[in-house]
């Protein structure tokens, strides 16, 4: 198996637990073999899979003879928006319903794969640093698989996900100080205890990202071929949007789709490190420094996978794009009020970037635009609350009292149907 540079192309030589380009600072794969069988690849991803992610198996790098570690992840909606493409002005909307995979994120597709891969190499330990969705997808998964892992979580992680942690059986570790520095903690217990990091990155595993092509191969077969304008990703450390991207191209590779979607990178304007070197016209990022966003799933200050982030967006004629946090709790709401899908907030943020760039004329009206929804806001609920709103109460056989209250409604002028 060669590995090489996603971004200079050069071949990889370097240690196996921390891949880095010592030429670029690139991100490491291995490249699918789209030549010699390529029928069989098409059919793949014509006929889509009916098996979780693993009818795309050819498309990673695991053996033949490895049992995967599954629960249906992926196989997820493509939502043609009625409601909320029509409060934006735009006809050609569509939701990526990734909140649907078993742990709530599409984090999922990679961990299916990281477990699938460390079963069949012995593995019976691993350990993940995490802000908590990338922890609950490698904690479900180790315990679909039975084996032990430790989580790091900092101790300003959301509630929800701790618990859904702890849920899963995790052996539960407050790390303090930051999401890099649990990461960094889980990378560096490897020497000591002999566990394996799970760290959702190229950087620490490069095959098992592999896994979030298939949202790809997923969006096209929706859209029978006809491949969107735009594809809309939050960046936490850039894999995602990489290896959406990556998907795409193999799929134009492979004669599937004749041309390639225009990469959208959002950041929260509270912590946007490769919006500002986007900006800057800077091959890399750099560290950013006293960040706060209530998108805590891309609240990350280093952008592990910087260089080829950046790189997937130009090469792709994207852009990037930071929204403030008002602007992502504003879609937020109205995506689950309109469209009965709860994102979280790092999710929403794509709804926000997508209905700026039309206003700005980015987007046309007409143009076909994705916004990958990533992770399930139903952790989040209490974003939801409306504290402001005295809701009333009626005691049984009250119908003044009911009359009152329904008059409540009429009144507000929010009857949940379009005028
Ligand atoms: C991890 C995560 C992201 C960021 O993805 P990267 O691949 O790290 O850029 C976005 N949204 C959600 C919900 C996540 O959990
Ligand atoms: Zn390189």
């Amino acid at each position: 198996m060669s590995m090489r540079c996603t971004v200079c192309h050069r071949p990889y030589e370097g240690p196996h637990n921390h891949y880095v380009c010592p030429h670029c600072g690139g991100s490491i794969e291995s490249p699918v073999d789209l030549q010699s069988d390529s029928e069989r690849l098409r059919r793949a991803i014509r006929e889509g899979s009916s098996d979780g992610i693993w009818g795309y198996r050819d498309f990673f790098h695991v053996p033949a003879d490895a049992q995967p570690v599954t629960m249906g992840e992926g196989g997820t909606p493509l939502i043609h928006t009625d409601r909320l493409g029509r409060l934006y002005g735009m006809e050609g909307l569509y939701l990526k319903n990734e909140t649907l995979n078993p742990s709530g994120t599409y984090k999922d597709r990679f961990a299916t794969v990281a477990m699938t891969l460390a079963r069949a190499e012995g593995i019976r330990e691993v350990a993940i640093g995490s802000a908590g969705n990338a922890a609950a997808a490698v904690a479900a998964y180790a315990a679909k698989a039975g084996m032990e892992c430790y989580i790091m979580l900092p101790p300003g992680a959301v509630k929800e996900r701790a618990w859904q942690n702890m849920a899963y059986g995790g052996h539960f570790i407050y790390g303090m100080g930051g999401v890099n520095d649990c990461v960094a903690m889980a990378e560096d217990g490897e020497a000591i205890f002999g566990w394996k990091n799970m760290c959702t990155t190229m950087m620490n595993n490069p095959l098992a990202c592999d896994g979030y092509k298939t949202i790809a191969y997923e969006i096209a077969r929706s859209m029978h071929f006809d491949v969107p304008d735009y594809v809309i990703c939050p960046v936490g450390g850039g894999i995602i949007i990489s290896k959406v991207y990556k998907g795409f191209e193999e799929m134009k590779a492979l004669g599937l789709i004749d041309r390639l979607p225009k990469m959208v990178a959002v950041q929260a304007a509270g912590c946007a490190p490769l919006v500002k070197a986007y900006q800057e016209g800077k091959k890399a990022t750099e560290k950013w420094e006293n960040g706060s966003t209530i998108a805590f799933a891309i609240f990350d200050p280093v952008t592990f996978e910087g260089v080829t982030a950046l790189d997937t967006v130009r090469r792709s004629g994207g852009l990037a794009i930071a929204l403030p946090d008002e602007e992502i709790l504003e879609a937020m709401r109205a995506c689950a009020k309109l469209e009965a899908v709860i994102p979280e907030p790092a999710s929403a943020a794509t709804i926000a970037a997508a209905a700026k760039l039309h206003r700005d004329g980015v987007i046309g009206g007409k143009d076909k635009a994705v916004c990958v929804l990533t992770g399930s806001g139903l952790r989040d609920l209490k974003l939801f609350s409306q504290e402001d709103v005295q809701v009333p109460e009626v005691q049984p056989g009250d119908m003044e009292a009911l009359r009152r209250a329904v008059a409540f409604y009429q009144e507000r002028g929010e009857s949940g149907h379009d005028a």
